[in-house]
């Protein structure tokens, strides 16, 4: 089998894993803010907000300890999507450049992916400080990830091979595409269908085993 894509970049949550963090980590407070932390997630992953507009204050809301940073990179373990192991196993051992490039913590993300077999050097998130009792003391407000072109950002930092496919399930996802940062873009719908996602989508799947032959071609 030959490789179609050179890299592909990986959203994690929603695509590699059923968790959103965010919302997870939101669902630990009160209803009252579980509930205002969801509806800004969706309207940010739907492309009517943008993430710049959210992300800050949704963070400072949920203040998420070090501690809930550890059982989220459970959670998502457990909450890992079927295949994804295997695909991205598939994928190296055919020498294409995997990546994952999330929006999410980087203290939950980065052990969930390097779990999943990515190196750690390929797994980029949103950097989170504690103080010295892992109560939340602010994030990076330099990080690209928590801004809406942040991911094709990214992407054109670390050089990938080309051509180069992104797999998401969210609106941030769609902008490696549009900001020509990829050559293609598909649309995860194994846990969300956002119409915005899916229209702005190369081709859509909604397994990893779905996804597979995307990616490996039979040699010619
Ligand atoms: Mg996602």
């Amino acid at each position: 089998m030959s490789p179609v894509f050179a890299s592909v970049v990986f959203d994690v949550d929603s695509t590699l894993t059923g968790i959103e963090g965010v919302d997870w980590l939101a669902a630990l407070r009160d209803a009252e803010t579980a509930a205002y932390v969801k509806g800004l997630t969706e309207r940010v992953m739907a492309g009517e907000l943008p993430i710049e507009a959210a992300y800050v204050s949704r963070l400072a809301r949920i203040a998420p300890t070090r501690d809930e940073l550890r059982r989220l990179a459970d959670a998502y373990r457990a909450a890992a999507s079927p295949g994804a192991r295997e695909v991205i196993a598939t994928l190296q051992n055919a020498g294409v450049r995997v990546v994952a490039i999330s929006g999410g913590i980087a203290a939950a993300v980065v052990p969930f992916c390097v779990w999943l077999g990515f190196a750690e050097r390929d797994v980029h998130a949103v950097p989170v400080e504690w103080n010295g009792r892992g109560e939340y003391a602010g994030m990076d407000p330099a990080t690209p990830l928590a801004t809406q072109t942040g991911k094709a950002t990214v992407v054109r930092a670390l050089g990938l091979p080309h051509p180069i496919l992104a797999v998401g399930d969210g609106s941030t996802d769609v902008e490696m595409k549009r900001q020509g940062a990829v050559e293609a873009f598909a649309a995860y719908t194994g846990f969300t269908h956002r119409k915005a996602v899916v229209a702005a989508a190369d081709f859509v799947v909604e397994t990893f085993a779905d996804l597979m032959p995307r990616l490996l071609a039979p040699r010619a």
